[in-house]
This record gives C-alpha cells, structure tokens and sequence, in this order.
C-alpha cells in the first residue's frame, strides 16, 4: 500500500525541525556565511531537540526515526541552512551510521550518543587529493604496528574533518607509502575510526567562505601523519571497507537529496512571494505568462524530486534494496535544484543577483548538490550500470 498521509509523528517533527529552522537558523544564515562558520550553540539546540541524532537508535541517545521521516526533516534543515544541512549529513547520516549499522557494541556506545546531542562531532573521511570519484584509488595507510594501526596519508574535502571529535577513516591496509595495485583495488581497504585528539592527526588547509557555496562550512584537508590507533577502532574486517563505504553512502546520498529539495522549496517560496509583490508595466510580474511558467516548472521540479527521494527512503524502510531510487533521487534532485534556483534568480531580475536576497545563496548551494557523494556523471553510470545488471 502506498500512502501519502503523513503519521501524526511526522507532522510533529516536521514541525519541530521547521520551527528550529525559523527560531534559530534564518534569522542567523547570512551572518554564518559572512563569517564562515555556524556556532556550535546551534548544532547543540539540534542535539537537544532530538534532531541531530534522529535516525540514530534510542538505545544509543538518537530519535530512532525512519529513514522517509528522517528525510523530511532533513528537507527543512535544508531549506533553512545547507551548511547546516551537511553538518547532519557528516555527523549523523554518514558517521553515525557508520558506526550504528558497522560497529561493535563498544563502539556504539562510545561514540554515539554525544553526536546526537552535539557534544562531540563526527565527520566522514573517504576523498583524498587524487581520488574523489574513484575512491577506491585511496593510498591512505594503515599499517599494522603494537596491536593497532599506523595511520598514514592525507584525506581532502572533508566536512567538518577540523571540528570533528571522531572521524571514520577509509584506508588502505599496508605498508607505508605502498602503492595501490589497480588490479585488486578493495582487498585491503579498511574502516577506522580516528579521535582527533591523538598524535599525528592534523588539519591542513580548511576552506570556509572562500568557496562557492556552504560558505558557513567548513571543508578540512587531514593529514595522519605516523598516527596510530588501537585494534579496537577497526570497523568491521580489514577488507570490508568498500562495501562499507558503499553502504553509507547511500544514507549519506538520500540526505543530499533530500536537502537539495529543501533549498529548491525555499527558492520556489521567495520567488511566487516575489511574483506576487514586483511590479513592472503597471501589473504584478506574476500576471505575466513567462514568469507563470518559471512558478510552473520549478514546482514540477520540486515535486518529481521530492517524490523520488520519499520513494527511496520509504523502500529502504521496507529493507529493500534502494541503491537505484537512492541514485535516481539523488541525481534528478541534484539537476532540479540548479534549474529550479536558476529560475529563482531569474524571477528576481537583478535583485536576485545580490545577495539582499537569498537566492542568490541558494543559486550557490545548489551546484554542491551534483558533486559530493558521487557527482552526476557517476549516480548515471551507476544507474545504468544497475539497469543493464537487472536486465
Ligand atoms: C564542499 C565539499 C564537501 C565535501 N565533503 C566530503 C566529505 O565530508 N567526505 C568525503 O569523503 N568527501 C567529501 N567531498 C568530496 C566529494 O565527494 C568529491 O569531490 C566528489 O566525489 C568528486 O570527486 P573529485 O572532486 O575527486 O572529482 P573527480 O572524481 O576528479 O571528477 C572530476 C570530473 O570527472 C567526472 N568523472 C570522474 N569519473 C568519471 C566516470 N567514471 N565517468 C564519467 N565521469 C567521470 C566527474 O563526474 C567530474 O565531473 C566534498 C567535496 C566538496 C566540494
């Protein structure tokens, strides 16, 4: 049976999650982006909210939300703040998980009930300098030494990798400095996770507002140098990394999605506000049929994109196998997100270019969108892929 209503639990944490964005996040998003950086204050009124562990078991300090409820929370943070929206997907989606569906008990109840309140941070840590897309192409290390490994290697892009507590770590196990064989590329990847408290971890270069857009986060270069871990904080086997990676990034993916729906809302919102109130040839500019059919097409957009993400959550819901609707989701929200701010900006005549107006900002967030957590080019190969192998 497929249903539309909401349960009376979702409509309350959708709600909760939309009066957070308006109390604590509007009011504020422009100041962050000015100075490249959201407080902690906020990621802490999250945590107290039940938000920033909401897909997180309640056994271990989360909300235990479903993965379609925990979507459509993950709207609103977006259509507040996606830099603040990432900050939940890097804790939450990716390293929470990570640890929940992948650790030992041990390590769940080390590490995850202080990033449901806030109180520590976890980020996420697979793309390194030469090897985004083709991730398994990794030459990080970790080297077997005094029951533990030596970490070695630099990992780029990270968010939140310069204030995170604890960072899963992707690495190859080996010798330091071994290169990769191409021939057999996952047999000694590993999981880890790294508290960034121990010697030999740092941060390089950390990038704030100096990019295009999530100007309020910040992406971190890590640099392990002779860093060493107990046995203990091996995820899983040596060698069950890749499929590891793969399993969470399709968590991580759908709240890519998902807030690339939230931005495309927020941009739809201000532009039938703006249709409604600009006037030019002694009419207001929604009268015009041009403009009608920016309104028409961006609300298209942003329902398909919003269907296809609640469908993929809903089958994961189900236990089933949602990495093709995960991909589907993920790229048409990633592409609805760019036409759907571009004619947001559009709407706006050239006060959408400044940014006296937040479009402007969501125009910028949206092209993230289509990069992190396999560009667009890749979640087509994918689909594909996964077309030809069902066929
Ligand atoms: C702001 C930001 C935050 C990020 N946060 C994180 C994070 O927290 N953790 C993390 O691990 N990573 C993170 N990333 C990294 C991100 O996931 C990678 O940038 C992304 O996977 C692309 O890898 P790349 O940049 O190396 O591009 P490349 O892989 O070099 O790709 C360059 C171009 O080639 C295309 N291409 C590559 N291979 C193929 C192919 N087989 N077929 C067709 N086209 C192809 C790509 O689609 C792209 O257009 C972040 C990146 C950014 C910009």
């Amino acid at each position: 049976m497929v249903d539309f209503e909401l349960t009376s639990e979702q409509e309350m944490i959708r709600k909760t999650a939309r009066e957070f964005v308006e109390k604590h996040v509007e009011p504020n998003v422009e100041a962050w982006e000015e100075e490249g950086s959201i407080p902690d204050e906020v990621v802490l009124e999250a945590g107290k909210l039940g938000l920033l562990g909401a897909p997180i078991s309640e056994e271990y300090g989360g909300s235990g939300l479903d993965a379609l409820t925990y979507a459509m929370m993950t709207e609103e943070v977006g259509r507040g703040c996606s830099s603040l929206r990432t900050t939940f997907s890097v804790n939450t989606s990716l390293f929470g998980n990570n640890i929940q569906m992948f650790g030992t008990e041990e390590q769940k109840q080390r590490y995850l009930p202080k990033i449901c309140t806030g109180e520590k941070r976890g980020a996420w840590a697979l793309t390194e300098h030469d090897s985004g897309s083709d991730a398994k192409a990794m030459t990080t290390t970790a080297t077997p030494q005094d029951d533990g490994y030596v970490i070695n290697g630099r990992k780029m892009w990270i968010s939140d990798g310069d204030r995170a507590d604890y960072i899963v770590v992707f690495a190859r196990v080996g010798e330091k400095g071994s290169p990769y064989d191409p021939r057999n590329k996952e047999e000694n990847l590993a999981c880890f996770v790294v508290e960034t408290e121990r010697d030999g971890f740092s941060t390089g270069t950390v990038m704030g507002k100096g990019k295009l857009g999530l100007r309020a986060s910040h992406t971190a270069e890590l640099v392990f140098d002779d860093c060493w871990i107990p046995e203990e904080n091996l995820i899983g086997d040596t060698g069950d990394g890749w499929d590891i990676a793969n399993a969470i990034l399709q968590k991580g993916r759908l709240s890519v999605a998902a807030g690339a729906v939230g931005i495309a809302q927020a941009a739809y919102d201000a532009s039938v506000d703006y249709a409604n109130d600009r006037e030019a040839f002694g009419r207001r500019i929604g009268d015009f049929q041009l403009v009608r059919e920016h309104l028409a097409y961006m609300h298209q957009q942003i329902e398909t994109s919003r269907l296809l993400v609640w469908k993929a959550a809903w089958m994961s819901d189900q236990g089933l196998d949602n990495a093709q609707a995960v991909s589907t989701a993920k790229l048409h929200a990633a592409e609805a997100v760019m036409d759907v701010t571009e004619r947001a900006v559009q709407v706006h005549g050239g006060n959408g270019y400044s940014n006296e107006y937040p479009v402007e900002r969501y125009f910028r967030d949206a092209k993230i969108c289509g990069i992190y957590e396999g560009t667009n080019e890749i979640h087509k190969v994918l689909i594909g892929g996964m077309a030809l192998d069902q066929a």
